[in-house]
């Protein structure tokens, strides 16, 4: 209820104000229309009632009146900073003016009425209670003037109206009253429909407080889900992350699980390119190393199996376009290839692609090589991922050969590349136990160079190892793949032969012999040949033990130098001895 009497407070100020603006705008028009119908009805009606001072007296009014309005809407304008009484007394004087007006009239009763119209706005404006006092002054402003009208004019001989003293005051009483109940019912009947009007208004405000909540609470509701979501995707995207590296890291570990189980390197390749198939879905995946010293690329494992197109990706795998990754050592992804720039791509609708350099210690020891048929099918994560396998594979590369260095080191001959002594010693029992056990021929070749002292000494030593390297080359592209070649000693070299006859040993020897005394060595100005003394000795036929097998080619190599050397001598069979 506080709020309505508060709402209302301000409003009844504000409608208050309304009014009297309106009446103070076009009152004056109700007057005037009064003061002229007076004018009529005296000129008309009764012509010898048109007398100057009461004329005088209306215009006097109506000036009163009017300068009443004159300081009504100055005050209205001020607003609320006038003082209430002001207001009050205006109106006073407003009622007391028109009251004075019409008592003057010649149809005096007929517009008692009007006198109630300032007392009427006030009970629009400002409720019945408030309007009693006012009906209180008209009443007792008209019965006044009335009173002083009538004596005042008395005895001029105008003509108030020509009626009975007594009957103007019932008529201006019961014109009050009147008023007054209707103004008392109108009241009521507008109180309520201002209180239901104001209720409806705080409702409608309390609605419009709800709706403004609601959608405060909607836009944290709002704010909510999007937080929701937002966490929602943080969480797939750093579960899809997880999984990812889940993979890689199944995948690196498949990979180096497979470089220490598996030796042979081609086939360890095989098995890394088929995790690279696997892992990335691409469409083939080719390994190839560098070889030789221009560090040409040779494709080592391919999942390319059409021979026509591995023979194309043979010829073009050194391109200039793969430049970036075989000599910078740089990655490199394509994601929309054009064929003309990437020869070995002709004809297997190739458009992305990625290449990733083997590189150790700085140095590009080979490429992977991943294609697809789809355009933009690769993303730097996919670089990143193969650059972890080729580095896996480059480390399992580098230290194949450098094992294989050290084997080399431990087993062959620094000068000649044949095996050395401690190699065949091995190599020597294994053979003759393999030989044994299986029942076939061993049989064993051993070399000297004949006066080879005197060579040296005649072209210098440096020439000498010259006549070594290519005395071990020659017999090294003679012999077969499982021959064993080694030097023995200084200018001595043996050879161990399986699955060959003491015959077909000496045939060999002596086919060595001669090729040996057919080379010749250059060194620029000088062009010399050298002769070998040879001695054969085979198992079972002339040797039954390993060391037997030695001493007995040893035996005939002595033989064959006492001969008058450049000869094969053969040791002689055991049963002969
Ligand atoms: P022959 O065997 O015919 O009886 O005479 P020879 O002069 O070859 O005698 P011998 O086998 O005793 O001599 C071995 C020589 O081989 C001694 C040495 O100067 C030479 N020689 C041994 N090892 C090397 C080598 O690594 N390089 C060079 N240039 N000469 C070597
Ligand atoms: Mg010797
Ligand atoms: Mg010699």
């Amino acid at each position: 209820m506080d709020i309505i009497e508060h709402h209302r407070e301000g409003k009844n100020f504000e409608s208050y104000i309304k009014y009297e603006v309106m009446i103070a705008k076009h009152g004056w028009t109700v007057f005037l229309v009064l003061f002229i119908e007076d004018l009529l009805a005296r000129i008309y009606l009764d012509s010898q009632d048109f007398v100057a001072p009461l004329i005088f007296v209306q215009i006097l009014f109506f000036a009163l009146f009017y300068g009443v309005n004159l300081m009504k809407l100055a005050l209205s304008k001020k607003g609320k900073e006038v003082p209430k009484y002001a207001f009050t007394v205006a109106k006073i004087l407003e009622i007391v003016i028109v009251a004075a007006f019409v008592s003057t009239m010649y149809h005096s009763p007929f517009f008692y009425s009007v006198a109630l119209l300032p007392i009427a706005f006030i009970c629009m404006s400002r409720g019945f209670k408030n309007t009693t006092p006012y009906i209180l002054i008209g009443l007792a402003a008209q019965m006044g003037n009335q009173l002083m009208t009538l004596l005042l004019f008395r005895n001029t001989g105008i003509k108030l109206l020509d009626a009975r003293f007594l009957l103007y005051f019932i008529v201006i009483a019961a014109q009050y009253l009147l008023f007054t109940v209707f103004c008392h019912v109108w009241s009521i009947v507008y109180e309520e429909y201002l209180r239901s009007e104001e209720e409806n208004n705080i409702l409608i405000d309390r609605l419009g407080d709800k709706y403004v909540q609601l959608e405060q609470v909607k836009k944290e509701i709002q704010a909510h889900y999007d937080k929701i979501r937002e966490t929602n995707s943080q969480l797939e995207e750093a579960n899809n992350k997880l999984t990812a590296s889940v993979a890689e890291f199944f995948t690196l570990q498949q990979i180096s699980q497979a470089i220490t189980s598996i030796f042979d390197m081609n086939e360890l390749l095989k098995f890394v390119n088929d995790v690279i198939i696997g892992v990335m879905g691409v469409y083939h995946s080719t390994i190839a190393l560098c070889y030789g010293p221009h560090n040409k690329l040779k494709v080592q494992v391919s999942s390319i199996f059409d021979k026509k197109d591995l023979a194309i990706v043979s010829d073009y795998i050194n391109s200039d376009v793969l430049k970036p990754s075989t000599e910078e050592g740089r990655s490199m992804i394509d994601n929309a290839v054009n064929p003309d720039d990437y020869p070995f791509t002709k004809g297997r609708d190739i458009q992305s692609m990625i290449c990733v350099p083997l590189l150790a210690k700085g140095k590009t020891l080979g490429i992977v090589l991943i294609e697809h048929n789809m355009k933009d099918a690769f993303d730097s994560e996919n670089v990143r991922l193969l650059e972890i396998i080729a580095q896996q594979v480059s480390t399992a590369i580098e230290n194949a050969r450098l094992y294989q260095q050290m084997h080399d080191l431990a087993t062959l001959d620094g000068l000649t590349g044949a095996y050395n002594r401690l190699y065949f010693q091995d190599k020597l029992m294994e053979e003759f136990k393999k030989a044994q056990d299986k029942g076939y021929d061993l049989s064993f070749i051993i070399f000297d160079i004949d006066h080879f002292k005197k060579f040296n000494d005649t072209y210098g030593h440096l020439f000498g190892d010259q006549v070594l390297k290519s005395i071990s080359a020659f017999i090294t592209k003679t012999l077969r793949k499982e021959d064993i070649f080694a030097r023995y000693g200084g200018e001595e070299f043996v050879i161990l032969m399986p699955h060959t006859t003491l015959e077909q040993a000496r045939e060999k020897a002596e086919d060595l012999r001669q090729g040996i005394s057919m080379l010749t060595v250059t060194d620029r100005v000088v062009s010399a040949s050298v002769t070998v003394s040879i001695g054969v000795s085979s198992f079972p036929q002339t040797a039954g033990r390993p060391t037997e097998l030695v001493k007995t080619a040893d035996d005939a190599l002595y033989a064959a130098k006492n001969g008058g050397r450049n000869q094969v001598c053969v040791a002689q069979p055991r049963d002969n001895k």
